[in-house]
């Protein structure tokens, strides 16, 4: 089961990381296998261009967190890349005004049953709805999958620019010069702001409905490395 990421592990990402180890530079590159390509081809056709570009950070930022930190995860790439990809599904126009439901758990709801449709694999796709559902239920206390909490920690490094003492300058600059960040803030900060608009009552304001999209916004981590 812990290929799925149905391990638990502590929510809190400090208490989760106490053992990490200095990273390493690493370049990442994207799995290759038929169900993995065909999630790929749905991401290209239902995410704008920055959102694909965040999504394909979050999966690489996960591989190379894991490699630094959690060598003995035995959770599977293509799970973990279908979550990356899928994460964030719920924020398109047309599934914003499909749903009076948070974005992240309507978009937990259409990647089960993309995933299930596919595979036939009930594990493969509850643990791909579990994460995207949690994958902004930040706090301290409790556990969550392994998988939820890898992409907890990568979505954050991306909007926010915390947890960057656990990936290598390197890697985040291979990262970010493989998927440009051009834009990313002021998209998502508009995302976070429509959410909380059309649903007030939606997870996303836990985070603070002015907190969250300041945060985004005054992120001023150096994702790439100046050229000299
Ligand atoms: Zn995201």
């Amino acid at each position: 089961m812990s290929k799925y990421g149905f391990a638990k592990i502590e929510r809190d990402v400090s208490a989760a990381l106490k053992n990490a180890k200095s990273p390493t530079a690493q370049e990442i590159e994207l799995p290759q296998g038929e169900f993995e390509s065909f999630i790929l081809n749905y991401a290209k056709q239902e995410l704008n261009e920055k959102t694909l570009n965040h999504s394909l950070r979050v999966y690489s930022y996960s591989v190379a967190i894991i490699k630094d930190h959690f060598p003995d995860w035995d959770l599977d790439l293509g799970v973990l890349f279908t979550t990356s990809l899928l994460h964030d599904i719920g924020t398109t126009d047309k599934n914003m005004k499909a749903t009076k439901m948070s974005f992240e758990f309507f978009g937990g709801l259409i990647a089960r049953n993309l995933v299930l449709e596919k595979t036939k694999d009930t594990d493969y796709a509850e643990a791909v709805s579990e994460a995207i559902i949690r994958h902004q239920d930040l706090g301290e206390s409790g556990f969550i999958t392994t998988l939820g909490l890898i992409i907890q920690v990568s979505t954050i490094l991306d909007n926010v620019g915390k947890n960057k003492e656990y990936i290598h300058p390197d890697t985040l600059d291979f990262v970010n010069r493989k998927y440009p960040r051009d834009g990313w803030k002021s998209c998502f900060a508009s995302v976070i702001d429509a959410e909380n608009a059309h649903k007030p009552w939606g997870h996303t304001s836990a985070l603070g409905v002015d907190e969250f999209r300041d945060g985004v916004l005054g992120n001023d981590v150096n994702y790439t490395k100046l050229k000299i």
